[in-house]
Parts: C-alpha cells; structure tokens; sequence
C-alpha cells in the first residue's frame, strides 16, 4: 500500500513533508523546519507523529525537531556524518541503509553537494524520493562545505531513479531557478513551458511542488549539464561536466 504524503509550506520558503502508513497509522516528517505548521496539519488529519528523518543540520531543518519530539516521543534519525548537529538525535544512518517507519521502508542514499554530510531518503514503494537541499525544482542547492564534484555527483545519481519518480524538495525556490534556468538553457522548449507555468503558479500564490525525476531531467540545468546547447550558453563547450556545474552554480549565486 502507498505512503499518503502531504507536502506544505513552513516558515518562509521551506517544505515540511509528512508520510503516513495507512497500514499501521506511524507517520514520519521529513525534516523539521518549525514545530507548530507540523502539529496543527498532524492535527487536523489525526496522525501521530513517530519518527522525523533528518536530511541534513542546517537550522531551518532542524529547528522544530525538540518541540516535536517533546509532544510526540518520535524517533530522530540522521546521517551518521551529521550526528554531532542533530537536535534529539536517536539513530545514526549511513548509505545504504533502510529506515522503518511502520511498514514503509526508506532507502537512505549519501547526496553531498549542498553540505558534505547531506543525506536524500527514498521510498521505492511509493515511488518518491526526499532530497532536501540537494536538488530543487530546476536547481539545486548551494555549495557550502562540499564539492561542484559531489553535488554533480549526487545530482546524476538522482537522476537514475525512474523518470515517473515524485521529488520533495526543500525550498520553494522555482520561480527564481525557471528564470535562472532561462539564461543558460534558452532553446529548450519544455523549460520555456514549464517557466511560464510556474510564473502563473505563483503568481497566483500557490505552490510549484512536488516534480518528478523526468521533469527535472527536461528543465532543470543542472541535470543537463551534457547538453551542448547550455555549453553553449556558458561559452564552455566540451568542458568537463563538473566545471558545468560549478560555473551553472556560480552564475546562480549572483543572478
Ligand atoms: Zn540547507
Ligand atoms: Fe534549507
């Protein structure tokens, strides 16, 4: 039986994502940006809250994981590389590795790139993944303490899940990477497309989310990053895919 997995806004522009087992009723966040939004949706759809799967330490995914686990008792895994950072941390994971949550398991990939010890969470069975800040909707996350090497890395590795695939993402960023997406990539009709509908979205002040593998392997530059016609664009034809990236990454930092 397939996960039900609502995805919602929480402080400014992060996602807070539950997952509930209908079989056994254990329902896990995906990361935790503020308690409050997460009790009153767990409330309003009469779910327990029993684990929060942590993608990585940054603040606004780990601020309301003590307030959460004080009123519920959930269990708190992270990457074992993050440990020391992680607030009520109650089990260490690695690559590889499976996470119960009642009967749904979830596969724990190593996606470094936005951090060094970010990790991205899959759920097979219901065909989803949760990449926190690895990979955004046409974008990606910034390169703090990590590599161009280890975000193309982890983004192509992303992209060899099925193209069918539901992507939850941590930011509300798509209408800055669509325009962004624009610049570099502006023969691809399916981008042009996509960006227009997503200026429509928010226009209206809804939400872009979720994506999946397939639309982010036709619009989102940084899945591209073979394509001779964003070479072009960058003036780096032939370069090395990681150069791509790191210039892709860095042209976006001061767009
Ligand atoms: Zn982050
Ligand atoms: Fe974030």
């Amino acid at each position: 039986m397939p996960a039900i997995i609502h995805q919602f806004l929480s402080r400014e522009d992060n996602f807070a994502v539950l997952v509930h087992d209908l079989q056994t009723g254990a329902t896990a966040a995906i990361d935790a940006p503020e308690a409050a939004p997460i009790m009153t949706v767990l409330k309003q759809r009469g779910w327990r809250l029993t684990d929060i799967l942590v993608t990585h330490r940054h603040l606004d995914h780990v601020e309301g994981i003590l307030p959460l686990k004080e009123m519920y008792g959930c269990k708190v895994t992270a990457g074992n590389k993050a440990a020391s950072e992680i607030p009520g941390l109650d089990m260490q994971v690695r690559e590889g590795d499976t996470v119960k949550v009642g009967n749904l398991a979830f596969g724990v990939w190593e996606t470094p790139g936005h951090c060094y010890d970010h990790i991205s969470f899959t759920l097979p069975r219901s065909s989803a993944v949760f990449v926190g800040d690895t990979l955004f909707t046409m974008g990606c996350g910034r390169i703090f303490d990590s590599t161009a090497e280890a975000l193309h890395r982890s983004l192509k590795r992303l992209g060899t899940l099925p193209d069918e695939t539901t992507v939850y993402c941590g930011h509300e960023y798509t209408l800055s990477n669509a325009r962004f997406a624009l610049t570099v990539d502006p023969e691809n009709r399916q981008l042009k497309t996509r960006a227009a509908e997503v200026e429509q979205i928010r226009a209206a002040g809804e939400l872009t989310q979720p994506s999946t593998i397939g639309l982010e392997k036709a619009t989102n530059p940084y899945l591209r990053v073979d394509t001779p016609a964003i070479q072009r664009a960058l003036g780096m034809e032939g370069a090395d895919p990681v150069a791509i990236t790191a210039e892709l990454r860095k042209r976006k930092n001061s767009f």
